[in-house]
């Protein structure tokens, strides 16, 4: 790597009450594409914006390249106010789904643009390109016109002409979704890998849970224009905020409960018919009688002879790692993954099963709440 790549400076941004609103159609009311959206993103981190089509996450993204003026708030890297300035004063770098390379150009050429345009010095370029084509394995390639690439070679010079010119920002707007599912994940590393050696702040658009998982210091789930939830993946996964966040990132039971009684540690519950405790979370203010909805992720019901719910496997599938069931369980079904599978033959639809359940397994959301 160059001593020029080594010296990138990791710089903060930060959005502050983004509002972007756009003239809806004849006779509708203006749509709220972003609304309030308030987000920090520190140095070298990458934070992905996930969530479904049209929940203003792209919005965003341009918002921070300067294709899209926010109707209120501000945002600003390492403190200045970046919100009125146009795209090329920003000093961002960006990769498209597109790649959006230039076809006549050499993948050379590609990736020295954004410094000939800077007027950097011919012998400087070509030591900076060559280091970037080196990172990204495209020394071999370099006279080649992007036609004659792959998919994730081309890919792989958009990135390498986004970070060439060292921008304080990297915007990633579903880089990978032109890709088949095996490179993509390749793909997705090689992305990851490369961001934290070079330690460029970036921000990273996805609608693919699993994806967003694997790359991201904190992810940032949003729905209709809004942020729903920001934390590190785990944090997401095991403790979502509301139904929507955990239905989003990935599979999960919702049961009711009864709250039984609760002290400054521990809730106890009735659910399904049996009695669980878990832990408190202060956030939640509950009260003996009151109604709250647990959440509850497949894998992490046990399997266990001794377990004290008993249910009746209404469908059991086999996926080699790991066994999907559906059981009955106290009028209600249950998904349950079960990943222990050599310690019990498989049940069959039909079989009676017992399950245990961990309190700390259990997550809990205020009752109806969405
Ligand atoms: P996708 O994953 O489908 O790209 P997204 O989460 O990136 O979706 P945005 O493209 O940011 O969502 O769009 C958010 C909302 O703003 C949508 O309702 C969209 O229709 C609307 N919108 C986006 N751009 C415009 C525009 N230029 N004019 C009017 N409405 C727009």
């Amino acid at each position: 790597m160059s001593i020029a790549l080594q010296t990138v400076q990791s710089s903060k941004v930060s959005f502050s009450g983004i509002v972007k609103q756009f003239p809806g159609q004849p006779g509708e009311e203006p749509v709220y594409a972003v609304n309030r959206v308030s987000l920090d993103i520190e140095p070298g981190e990458l934070v992905t914006l996930l969530g479904p089509s049209g929940c203003g996450k792209t919005t965003t993204l341009r918002m921070l390249a300067g294709f899209e003026t926010p109707t209120s708030g501000a945002i600003s890297i390492n403190g200045q106010n970046i919100t009125h300035l146009p795209p090329n004063k920003r000093d961002v770098g960006m990769v498209f789904q597109s790649y959006a390379l230039f076809p006549h150009m050499t993948v050379y050429d590609n990736v020295a643009y954004g410094l000939s345009i800077k007027q950097i010095p011919k012998a400087e370029m070509k030591q900076r390109v060559d280091s970037v084509l080196s990172l990204m394995h495209l020394d071999q390639m370099k006279d080649r016109l992007p036609s004659l690439l792959s998919g994730g070679q081309q890919q792989r010079v958009a990135l390498a002409r986004a970070v060439v010119t060292e921008p304080k920002v990297l915007l990633f707007d579903e880089p990978l979704s032109n890709l088949d599912a095996k490179l993509r994940e390749y793909m997705r590393d090689e992305l990851r890998k490369i961001q934290q050696r070079l330690g460029i702040t970036s921000l990273y658009v996805t609608h693919d849970q699993s994806e967003a998982m694997a790359i991201s210091d904190k992810v940032v789930i949003m729905n209709k224009g809004e942020i729903q939830q920001i934390g590190s993946p785990r944090d997401i996964y095991m403790k979502p905020v509301n139904k929507f966040v955990a239905n989003f990132m990935g599979k999960a039971n919702f049961l009711e409960a009864v709250v039984e009684q609760t002290d400054s540690r521990m809730i106890g519950l009735q659910v399904l018919g049996q009695r669980l405790t878990v832990p408190k979370d202060p956030q939640l203010e509950v009260n003996a009688h009151d109604r709250v909805d647990c959440v509850i992720r497949p894998e992490l019901w046990k399997i266990d002879p001794q377990g004290i719910f008993e249910g009746t496997v209404e469908r059991a599938i086999y996926l080699g790692p790991y066994v999907e069931y559906e059981i009955a369980l106290g009028g209600q079904t249950v998904f349950v993954i079960d990943y222990d599978r050599h310690r019990y033959d498989p049940k069959k639809e039909g079989d009676a099963i017992r399950l245990g359940l961990s309190g700390d397994s259990v997550t809990l959301l205020p009752a109806g709440s969405a």
